[in-house]
């Protein structure tokens, strides 16, 4: 394998001109894509439309004439299409945190109803901190006790005592993807409701909710669905759950009748009872061009198709790294099925200056700092896009990486000052 053999491979990709609907700087090789996704060709006009036309000149009417309101149930239908739901089960909310605190309490309030003698709600050690922190405040409410598991080969002797299992489908700091639909059908069996994150799925790898029978899910709007820095999430609730309660965020827009202005809550029918506050319209605006450019690939094979070439890349990346640059462990699953859309490394020391020194080269990944128990590593984090990603791309990021390893560019002391986001 050489670099004219990278180049063939995109000259022959079918889902090559997908890259020409993102507005990428010339000489940087983006594969940070998994933290914040690059920008789509239409989002700028877009949201200057939405500034010019529809706030300044249609100004509070465009709530009803550029149909503002319902921009979390439209926006939300299109994410449905890429993880499997339903149209009207899903909705564009606030932020991820906040939505798993929503559906981590519905299901909460099922299982008090249902198996008020299980007291236990099962997550991962590895899991993101957000959930977890959210999770363990939620317990602490409820009187729950939250136990993390270090491996998933753990969860099933918890079962009998759980209630909920609480889990991101692709680890963000391995890529590691569970088995959805067998490790929701094993928490069913057991008894226990099954809630996803799919931070790290949505748009990056196939997701069929539906066929899972999940029970909620949650998502983030700014990573594989390019929806820009703090974009809206997005949550879903199986349809046989989502009239059983009512969320605790009860604000007006999750109301029957909204512009009733009654001092009680009734809630709405169905997903739309997950709103709390007034949608954020421009946030949502510029979401919406994120989703429809993940959508224009569905004339390419849609997601199946990325996921094809996701694992091109990533197999590629970790083929090049094991040959050239053995010093490097991967942390990223090899075995496909099990790998989400990122290719993890670590190494002995410096992780974090070869990221700043890769960066400084123009190829953009990131770092995640291991626990500090040192129960696992610091890592080096590249991202996969497919849509925009090429195979030229890998290629060239691990020569940099060569080359930052092979004349130690990285001790430079400027690499080695830690910004406030790393
Ligand atoms: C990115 C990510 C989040 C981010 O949550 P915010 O509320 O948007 O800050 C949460 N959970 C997981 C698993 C993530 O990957």
């Amino acid at each position: 394998m050489n670099r004219d053999d990278a180049v063939a491979l995109d000259r022959d990709d079918p889902l090559a001109p997908l890259r020409d609907l993102f507005d990428l700087p010339d000489g940087t090789i983006y594969l940070d894509g998994n933290s914040l996704g690059a920008l789509p060709r239409t989002t700028a006009g877009r949201v200057a439309e939405v500034v010019t036309q529809e706030w300044g000149r249609g100004l509070i009417e465009s709530w009803n004439t550029a149909s503002w309101i319902t921009l979390p149930q439209r926006v939300g239908d299109k994410i449905a299409r890429v993880v499997g739901a339903g149209q009207g089960e899903v909705v564009v909310a606030d932020s991820t945190s906040l939505n798993v605190y929503k559906v981590l309490a519905s299901a909460l309030s099922i299982a008090a109803a249902d198996a008020p003698e299980r007291r236990v709600v099962i997550s991962e050690r590895s899991n993101f901190p957000t959930d977890l922190y959210i999770a363990s405040s939620l317990c602490r409410e409820r009187g729950y006790e939250l136990v993390l598991v270090d491996s998933p080969d753990e969860i099933e002797g918890l079962l009998d005592r759980a209630a909920v299992l609480m889990l991101t489908e692709v680890n963000y700091r391995t890529g590691y993807l569970h088995p959805m639909a067998a490790v929701t059908a094993l928490a069913h069996e057991r008894g226990v409701l099954a809630v996803w994150d799919l931070c790290h799925s949505a748009g990056a790898v196939p997701v069929d909710l539906r066929g899972a029978d999940a029970d909620f899910a949650i998502g983030c709007g700014y990573k594989f669905l390019n929806g820009g820095p703090g974009a809206p999430a997005f949550l879903w609730v199986n349809p046989r759950h989502v009239d059983r309660f009512s969320q605790p965020l009860s604000g007006w827009m999750g109301h029957a009748a909204p512009f009733e202005m009654s001092p009680g809550y009734r809630p709405a029918e169905g997903v739309s009872r997950y709103l709390s506050g007034t949608p954020g319209v421009i946030a949502i605006s510029a979401l919406e061009c994120g989703v429809d450019t993940l959508l224009a690939a569905e004339a390419y094979g849609g997601l199946e198709a990325l996921r094809e070439k996701s694992l091109g890349l990533t197999r590629l990346f970790a083929d090049v790294v094991s040959s050239r640059l053995p010093a490097f462990r991967i942390e990223s699953p090899l075995d496909d099925a099990r790998r989400g859309s990122q290719l993890s490394l670590s190494i002995g020391e410096g992780a974090y200056a070869i990221v700043q020194a890769l960066i400084e080269r123009g190829v953009v990944g990131d770092f995640r700092a291991g626990p500090e128990d040192g129960s696992a590593p610091d890592i080096l984090r590249f991202g996969v896009t497919p849509l925009y990603t090429r195979y030229v791309d890998i290629w060239d990021a691990v020569d940099h990486l060569v080359a930052v390893m092979d004349d130690d560019e990285w001790r430079a002391e400027r690499f080695w000052t830690r910004g406030a986001v790393t």
